[in-house]
């Protein structure tokens, strides 16, 4: 025959720590939550980084295929001068020819300014990649750490409820059915007493209830109903 007092203080443990291991697996997918976002902003930073030097090497090779364009245009042009009959025609085509030209240089000098802002651009793309992979790596680290917590804590809520629900036949019937009401109430249902007050709901136990509970007779909290259990602390009267 077990202790029934004995059996209560172990479920009361037991509750006491699934209490725990609830709130941890309410937060802990939070958490990880959190540091996954954290992991995909740093991502983002990288990919705004290359996109924005992407951006600026596919302007420079546009502007080069303009520069391409106008001078094969000038090259037309240049040409065309030995086959015009008129001075005014020639003249009008030198404007031509000086226009290209002017566009050329234009075109050159804007290639010039690309081929500044690129090297700026690729060396800060190359600085937020190296920081901000290593940052990425990290959460994405501590994630993996916090996921694994909340496996253990998972497979921890079964071991304990398994404890449970063998303790639980063990107070005989009628404990074993006042253990069932309050707990389908939603409340804790085994509370030890924590100095002088009821360890589920924290309010104050009377003290000739503890005294009664330290003497080995069953009794709830009035307030939360918890089957009360000694405190481990104190002193057996
Ligand atoms: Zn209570």
């Amino acid at each position: 025959m077990s202790d029934p007092r004995h059996d209560l203080e172990l479920l009361a443990n037991c509750e006491e720590e699934l209490a725990g291991l609830r709130k941890a697996c309410a937060r802990l997918p939070r958490d990880i939550e959190a540091l996954e976002e954290q992991a995909r902003s740093a991502r983002a930073r990288i990919d705004l980084a290359e996109a924005e030097l992407a951006e600026a090497e596919k302007a420079r090779r546009t502007k080069e295929a303009e520069i391409e364009d106008s001078r094969a245009q000038r090259g037309k042009l240049e040409a065309q001068t030995a086959m015009v009959k008129t001075n005014e025609e020639y003249h009008a085509l030198l404007r031509e020819i000086d226009g290209a030209g002017a566009r050329i240089s234009q075109l050159e000098d804007e290639v010039l300014e690309l081929m500044e802002r690129i090297e700026d651009l690729g060396t800060r793309a190359a600085e937020v990649g190296k920081e901000q992979s290593a940052a990425e790596a990290e959460l994405l680290g501590r994630a993996a750490g916090v996921r694994a917590e909340l496996e253990r804590a998972g497979a921890r809520v079964d071991e304990v409820t398994g404890e449970r629900e063998l303790i639980i036949p063990r107070l005989g019937e009628t404990i074993a059915r006042q253990y069932q009401r309050v707990a389908a109430r939603g409340g804790l249902p085994v509370a030890k007493i924590l100095g002088t007050s009821c360890g589920g709901c924290h309010r104050e136990v009377p003290p000739q209830l503890i005294n009664q509970v330290q003497a080995g007779e069953l009794h709830h909290c009035s307030y939360c109903l918890a089957i009360l259990v000694p405190d481990p602390d104190a002193d057996t009267p």
